[in-house]
């Protein structure tokens, strides 16, 4: 197969990446201490192949996204373990049993959401922990607030399918019937999260089997302002919980674009991504994101500020879904949100930021497929930045499955106090380990 772009495959070398002198990042990192504030940011999904992916298609091989800016970058281990015997690793781990590993401490098996494998108990998670030490407290994320990760922080059942009332088959001890917590959606409301943001209208809707309540009833009963658009942003005031629900199921992605398919179809010309897919109702994540920090700062206080997760959550559901367009999209636009926390952070430098992800995926770059020589599984063509034509492969499952996530180690990044301890190779488990020392109790007198 022949394509006409060798002459213009030449990079634009004056376009490179200048990272510039970071020592006093660095030196202020390595200082360590507590923070007013934490940012974490989780890509679902999101291995060092999605991020390299979007750079390369929407900034060029030499761009940099906002994630790349941060000053210390480190590399962590995400396998879970088994159910049956919790000593022996699995290998490909799932969003529940990696975010109750960042949000808890613990190992668990795939599919528990903040619950110890084989026996079931309860995990207390960095969240609760923020509550208890007077952190305001945010949860948002483009998935259904009710998945896994979004759960982890604020609910505990034994599988992370238990997202409404009436999708409790998986989980018969967490039911309210038998004196249990409930569904995930009954607990981050009884859990009184500051903000709460998301997709999953319908699981908040759901009614409890046994008294005919919804999680959304629940919530206004407990003083959540309950918002179901974006227009509902500019409503929301500080001081009032928020409940924000964009969509019955997930929210739309912000891209779209031919899904990835065998060698030779798919491959005549390379494809351009529509970038307009996500409706106005719908906020991006960058403005939840923004809105979400106004909500949960405390402007001229020195005591305890506010712990927030931002979950770019369909980067890994379009990689299940071949779907190059749509998982770039959301890479980008989990970056933009990403900008929006460094933008606070750069301001208030007793705030700890840390991006990273959950698990890596399917997604492979790689070379230009011929009759001869191409990837076994799907392929995407696409037309990158640089005007070059970039071939993405996606392999871990046959044509028509959900492409399987990977059991890669990922990157972690950060800036701020406890920063230093992202450098190296870590485990997932210690991400939890980092901000809790990050939430020691607050120094009274914080340079603002
Ligand atoms: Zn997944």
């Amino acid at each position: 197969m022949l394509l006409p772009f060798a002459s213009v495959a030449a990079i634009v070398l004056a376009g490179m990446a200048d990272v510039g002198d970071r020592t006093e990042a660095v030196r202020s990192a390595i200082a360590g201490g507590t923070a007013r504030n934490i940012l974490l940011f989780i890509g679902d999904g999101m291995g060092d192949a999605e991020i390299t992916l979007a750079r390369d298609y929407a900034l060029g091989a030499a761009g940099r996204l906002a994630m790349d800016a941060l000053p210390l970058t480190g590399a962590y281990t995400t396998y879970s373990v088994e159910e049956r015997d919790p000593s022996l690793p699995n290998y490909v781990p799932d969003s529940a049993a990696t975010g109750t590993a960042w949000a808890t401490g613990h190992k668990t098996s795939n599919g528990r959401i903040s619950t110890s494998p084989g026996d079931d108990r309860d995990l207390p998670t960095i969240l609760e922990i923020a509550q208890q030490r007077g952190y305001r407290t945010g949860d948002i994320t483009t998935a259904e607030l009710t998945d896994a990760t979004p759960a982890v922080l604020a609910a505990h059942v034994t599988n992370r399918s238990c997202q409404g009332p009436a999708d409790m088959a998986a989980c018969p001890g967490d039911r309210k019937s038998v004196g249990g917590p409930g569904s995930i959606a009954e607990q981050m409301i009884a859990h009184n999260v500051d903000v709460l943001m998301g997709g999953g209208s319908a699981r908040f809707d759901q009614q409890a089997t046994e008294e005919g309540r919804t999680a959304v009833m629940d919530a206004l009963k407990n003083g959540y302002f309950v918002i179901g658009g974006a227009a509902g942003l500019d409503l929301a005031q500080p001081g009032r919980k928020l409940l924000g629900l964009f969509a019955p199921g997930n929210m739309t992605t912000e891209w779209t674009g031919l899904e990835a398919r065998p060698y030779p179809s798919n491959v005549e010309a390379p494809q351009v991504c529509k970038e307009d897919n996500r409706p106005a109702g719908e906020p991006s994540l960058a403005q939840m994101t923004a809105k979400a920090i106004t909500l949960l700062d405390r402007p001229g206080s020195t005591g305890p500020g506010f712990f927030l997760q931002v979950e770019g959550a369909s980067i890994d559901k379009q990689d299940h879904a071949a779907n190059p367009c749509g998982q770039i999209g959301e890479t980008m636009a989990f970056d933009r949100a990403i900008k929006t926390g460094i933008d606070f952070a750069a301001a208030h430098p007793d705030t700890l930021l840390v991006v990273t992800a959950d698990h890596a995926h399917s997604s492979q770059i790689v070379g230009m497929p011929t009759d001869a020589d191409h990837p076994s599984g799907l392929i995407s063509l696409l037309l990158t930045a640089d005007k070059v034509p970039l071939t993405v492969s996606y392999g871990t499952n046959s044509y028509h499955r959900s492409q399987d996530h990977t059991g890669s180690q990922l990157r972690i990044a950060a800036m701020g106090p406890q920063a230093a301890n992202v450098v190296g190779v870590l485990d997932q488990t210690d991400l939890f380990q980092l901000m809790l020392r990050a939430l020691e109790p607050i120094r009274q007198t914080v340079a603002r």
